[in-house]
């Protein structure tokens, strides 16, 4: 990819969060043995949300660490497409363009679907009594409970002028959410991915998999709608009217 950069190029400055950052630091000095503070969320999590004792689970913490390190690099790599479409182009209205057939008007989730096959997001307990923001902040940051994606950005977001958004509404589409394995996470931060397997089957070798037996529809009352997953994990659609796009409980 060749930049050309004259006087007409923009530049822009972007401001990520420090928090995942923060927390690979903090998973850094639990490996040095200086400080145990990167644990303290992952032993308090399942008895906040008041999972018994003898149900609660053990998080790997090194999964954990390669969760939050895929997540950074997204978040950067979804806001490096804001910059280079800031850079050069030229929109009165702020409008972003259409990537080929997505009409999201968000280049950052646009690019995420070409490159990933879809937009990943980590799982999130969303309407539990005992969940306030802050909790809702932490969970998205230390993604204990894995990632999902979605094969396309919120698919009905309504238009707004504050998000600058055109994209017809298409009440007849569904999206459809996968969860995202744990080992695809792993193998992107592998050897053999990037010398090997990019080599063979080019762009393919990065896309996320996606488990058919485990997916998850979505409709556009945002009701989830489980497809193979086994009974007794379907998802009381009930029980969470009009939920917002987060993941699919069941995973
Ligand atoms: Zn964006």
């Amino acid at each position: 990819m060749m930049l050309i950069v004259d006087r007409s190029t923009r530049q822009s400055r972007i401001r990520l969060s420090s928090s995942r950052l923060d927390l690979l630091h903090a998973y850094n000095r639990l490996m040095l043995g200086t400080s145990n503070d990167y644990e303290v969320f992952f032993g308090n999590i399942m008895k906040k949300l008041g999972v018994a004792e003898d149900r609660q689970i053990d998080f790997d913490l090194e999964s954990a660490n390669f969760r939050v390190m895929f997540l950074l690099a997204r978040t950067m790599f979804h806001e490096f497409a804001h910059a280079f479409c800031m850079a050069y182009v030229s929109s009165s209205d702020g409008i972003e363009p259409w990537i080929a057939d997505n009409i999201s008007n968000e280049m950052g989730y646009a690019l995420e679907k070409y490159v990933l096959g879809g937009c990943p997001t980590p799982n999130v307990v969303i309407d539990h009594s005992s969940m306030n923001n802050e909790d809702h902040a932490q969970q998205k940051d230390h993604a204990p409970f894995g990632l999902s994606f979605a094969e396309n950005w919120d698919l009905w977001r309504p238009e707004s002028k504050l998000e600058l958004r055109k994209s017809p509404i298409n009440q007849d589409l569904t999206n459809v959410v996968y969860p995202l394995p744990q080992r695809h996470i792993h193998e992107l931060f592998g050897n053999e991915l990037w010398t090997q397997k990019v080599d063979r089957f080019g762009s393919r070798a990065v896309k996320h998999p996606k488990l058919q037996r485990w997916k998850v529809l979505q409709d556009f009352q945002k009701h989830w709608i489980a497809t193979a997953v086994p009974r007794n994990l379907l998802i009381d659609t009930d029980a969470n009217p009009g939920g917002h796009g987060s993941a699919p409980r069941s995973l």
